[in-house]
This record gives C-alpha cells, sequence and structure tokens, in this order.
C-alpha cells in the first residue's frame, strides 16, 4: 500500500499538466503512467490559450530550445483550394486583441517535455498500468490499483482524490465510476494519418497549421513538426473509407493528391515516412465526469472533433482548473457534498458545447461560418480558436449568430 494526496491516470498534456498545478500548490500527487516516455501520439498543433499555459508553466523559452515551429495561424482552403479564411493566433490584453504565437509540436517530444516538468517541481511517478479502482463502503473513490512494470504483484495506492487523465482509454468510465460513454456526434468518422517530408508550406506563415475541406465531414490537415516533417492526416466518414477498400497507406496517398487541388499542389513527394496509424470512433461524451473522490480531464471525458486542434488544450485547461478545484477540496470546501466537483463539470461542459456548436457550425453552415470568421464576429472566433471558451461563452455573439442560423434552418 502507497499513498498519496492525487493519484493521476496517465501523464499525458492533461495529467502532467494536472501534477505541475498541483506541485504549485504545495499538494502531493503521483503520476502513473503505462506507456514508456517518449511515445509516439496524435494531436501536434496547439491553440493561442494553450500556449499561454506552456508559458504559466515557465516552459517557453524550453519550447524555443527544442526548435518546436511556431505557429501563427490556422488557415482553412474550401473545396476547390481557391478560396480560403485565416485565423490569426492573437492573446487578449483587456478589450484588445494582440499578436502572438503557438506552437506546433512533436507529440513524443513535448509529451516527455511536461512529465520532466512535473517530476521536477516535485511530483511522484510510476511506471505501470492502472487496473482498477479503490473504493469504501458508500462507494467513495478512495485510489487506486496499479500494475507497476517492475513487479508482479498490484499496487494499492491510497489517495484523497483520483484523477483520470487517461485519454481516449476513459478508464472510469470503463471501470463504471464515471458515466458510460455516449457516443458524439462525429463518431462515425476515421481519421488516417501520417507524415511527409518537403511539401510546400504555408498559410500566413511557412508553420501555420493548413485545414483542407474536401466535402461534408471529409477534410484534411497538414501541420509542420520540424524543418523537413509535416504531420498530414485525412478524416472521413466510417462508410466512405470501407468503401474504398484500401490500405490506409493507399487511401492516404491518393487522398493527398485528390482531396483538394490546393493540398495535391503542395505535394513534392508523397512517401509516408512514419507509420500509418487510423483512429476510428474518436468523438465521444462521458455525462457525468466527477463525483466523491474523482474527477476526469481531457479526453478522458470528451472528445468531439480534431478539425480545429482543441484536444491538447482542452486537457491542459481542464487539469488547471482541476487542479484549483482539488486544492480547495483538500483545504475543506465542499467536502460532504454529492459531488465536490460538480463547479468544475460545470464550467468545463459550458466550454466544452460552446466548442461542439463551433465544430458543428462549420460542418453545418460552411459558407456562413466563413463569414463569420472573416468578417462579422471577427474578433469573437479569434477568442474561440485560441480557446477562450472558458470565460462566459454565452456571451459570443458569433456562437449566438451559429445559434440563429441553426434555428432558422430548422
Ligand atoms: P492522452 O494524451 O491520450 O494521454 C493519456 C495517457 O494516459 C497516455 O499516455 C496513456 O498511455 C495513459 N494511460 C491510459 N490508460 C492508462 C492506465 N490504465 N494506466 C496508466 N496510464 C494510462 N489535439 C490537439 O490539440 N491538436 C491537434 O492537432 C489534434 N489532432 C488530433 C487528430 C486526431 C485524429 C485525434 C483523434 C485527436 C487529435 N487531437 C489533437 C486530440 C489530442 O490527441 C488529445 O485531445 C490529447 O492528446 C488529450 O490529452 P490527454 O492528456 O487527455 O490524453
Amino acid at each position: 500500500m502507497k499513498r498519496t494526496q492525487v493519484a493521476i491516470i496517465g501523464a499525458g498534456p492533461g495529467g502532467a499538466t494536472a501534477a505541475a498545478y498541483l506541485r504549485r500548490a504545495g499538494i502531493e500527487c503521483l503520476l502513473i503512467e503505462k506507456d514508456p516516455f517518449p511515445r509516439y501520439h496524435i494531436g501536434e498543433s496547439l491553440t493561442g490559450e494553450c500556449g499561454a499555459i506552456i508559458r504559466d508553466l515557465g516552459l517557453g523559452d524550453e519550447m524555443a530550445r527544442r526548435r518546436h515551429p511556431v505557429k501563427h495561424g490556422v488557415k482553412v482552403f474550401g473545396p476547390t483550394g481557391a478560396t480560403s479564411w485565416y485565423v490569426p493566433v492573437m492573446r487578449r490584453e483587456g478589450d484588445t486583441l494582440v499578436d502572438s504565437t503557438t506552437w506546433q509540436v512533436r507529440r513524443s517530444d513535448f509529451d516527455a517535455m511536461l512529465l520532466e516538468h512535473a517530476r521536477a517541481v516535485g511530483a511522484d511517478f510510476m511506471q505501470g498500468e492502472v487496473v482498477n479502482v479503490l473504493r469504501n463502503e458508500q462507494g467513495d473513490v478512495i485510489g487506486v490499483q496499479v500494475r507497476p512494470h517492475d513487479s508482479q504483484h498490484l499496487l494499492d495506492i491510497d489517495a484523497d482524490v483520483v484523477v483520470d487523465a487517461s485519454g481516449l482509454g476513459t478508464f472510469l468510465s470503463r471501470q463504471d465510476v464515471a458515466a458510460p460513454r455516449v457516443p458524439g456526434r462525429y463518431a462515425k468518422q476515421v481519421a488516417i494519418f501520417s507524415q511527409i517530408a518537403n511539401p510546400v508550406r504555408g498559410g500566413e506563415y511557412p508553420d501555420d497549421t493548413l485545414i483542407f475541406y474536401g466535402d461534408k465531414h471529409h477534410w484534411a490537415w497538414f501541420i509542420p513538426l520540424d524543418d523537413e516533417i509535416v504531420s498530414v492526416g485525412v478524416t472521413a466518414p466510417g462508410a466512405y473509407v470501407a468503401a474504398r477498400g484500401e490500405s490506409k497507406a493507399e487511401f492516404l496517398r491518393r487522398e493527398l493528391h485528390e482531396l483538394n487541388p490546393n493540398l495535391a499542389e503542395r505535394i513534392t513527394d508523397d512517401r509516408l515516412v512514419e507509420e500509418v496509424r487510423a483512429i476510428p470512433n474518436f468523438s465521444y461524451n462521458v455525462p457525468r465526469f466527477t463525483g466523491r473522490g474523482f474527477l476526469c480531464i481531457g479526453d478522458a471525458h470528451r472528445f468531439i472533433d480534431p478539425i480545429f486542434s482543441f484536444g491538447v488544450y482542452m486537457a491542459m485547461k481542464e487539469a488547471q482548473l482541476a487542479a484549483d478545484a482539488i486544492r480547495d477540496y483538500l483545504d475543506g470546501a465542499h467536502r460532504d457534498a454529492a459531488d465536490p466537483f460538480a463547479a468544475y463539470a460545470a464550467l468545463s461542459t459550458r466550454a466544452q458545447d460552446a466548442l461542439q456548436e463551433t465544430v458543428d457550425g462549420f460542418w453545418d453552415f460552411p459558407l456562413a461560418f466563413a463569414f463569420f470568421v472573416h468578417q462579422r464576429y471577427r474578433e469573437d472566433f479569434i477568442d474561440i480558436f485560441a480557446g477562450r471558451l472558458f470565460n462566459a461563452p454565452d456571451t459570443f455573439r458569433g456562437l449566438q449568430g451559429l445559434r440563429n442560423l441553426r434555428a432558422h434552418a430548422q
């Protein structure tokens, strides 16, 4: 038996960031990770507010030292490749928007850096797989059971709070602690992705994210990872992918040439220089993800759609908010409540719902969406794309505009 104040399942961006902020509040925590780092992970383009969290953790200089490409914005190309709209990365200083930047990351390197940082500021770390949840007679979560990599024996970890940061593993949902997963609106999509060398880059800046619209729910990403390599991926309805009857590599190479003329023109060498991977069914929601003794952050409770690169940011922002909620709880707040972390859950749900409305608006009303982003509600959408979704998303006139369109369409 081992004891800690907070046991964290998974040391991806969510888990490692939660650990760093818990340590800042002087709280003991143990990160438990099943995969040896560095390890491959998809999710390479970061939002502006994600960059702000990285800087807040004191890692801005380290990001520069590691030479992660600097992202100034995202450019989205329409189906002919001839039209496009651009959203710059900007930060808020009071009422004013100021030019800013964030990064593109090779996740093997980025995630290892975040874990190293968490350990450097005092988080404990265990290499092993969490296999069970410990509960008391009232059903409250009181710890986890781990299979450490260096031992045949299961180890019980007693904790005041368990944070589920297990990503797509959605550990506490699968253990019937959090609610069962509900398929999301984009659950029938499949993403197939790899990397290519030396394509022609450039949105407004060479290392910007490019998004290519093919057809409804059928699009490609282009994310520079270093001076040579660019991450490319195609997301399409599962039925379309199955009907092609191709291998993953055949599918991706053909799509690079056919999906959008602007993308095709950028390909100078279509050899896929990284294993071709696929992820189906990535869109889901765990409706109840907090309770007595536990809370979930990041992909462990919800992932909507990769189109606007929000996943890592949502995981890191929720980690920051969860650390605040845990600090208050350990100081005595909401100790006897049926759900001590209900306020965190409400904040997360409101922001995730605003993100869902944004993504749904893009797919349902692409032309109006482009007009809103480019002109009518430009500032709102600069805020939304940066990730400033957690402060009163109800006040965004841009989201109200999307709601009005939906009401008229029904
Ligand atoms: P993860 O990064 O998945 O980390 C979870 C960790 O938990 C893993 O290391 C895992 O090994 C560990 N773990 C799981 N179960 C256990 C267990 N039982 N015991 C111990 N350890 C465990 N996001 C972006 O920001 N930008 C993008 O461009 C982007 N592109 C994407 C493209 C696709 C196709 C998809 C599907 C997603 C994309 N995302 C993107 C989303 C992004 O990948 C995730 O949102 C992000 O990685 C979530 O971070 P996390 O910390 O919640 O989970």
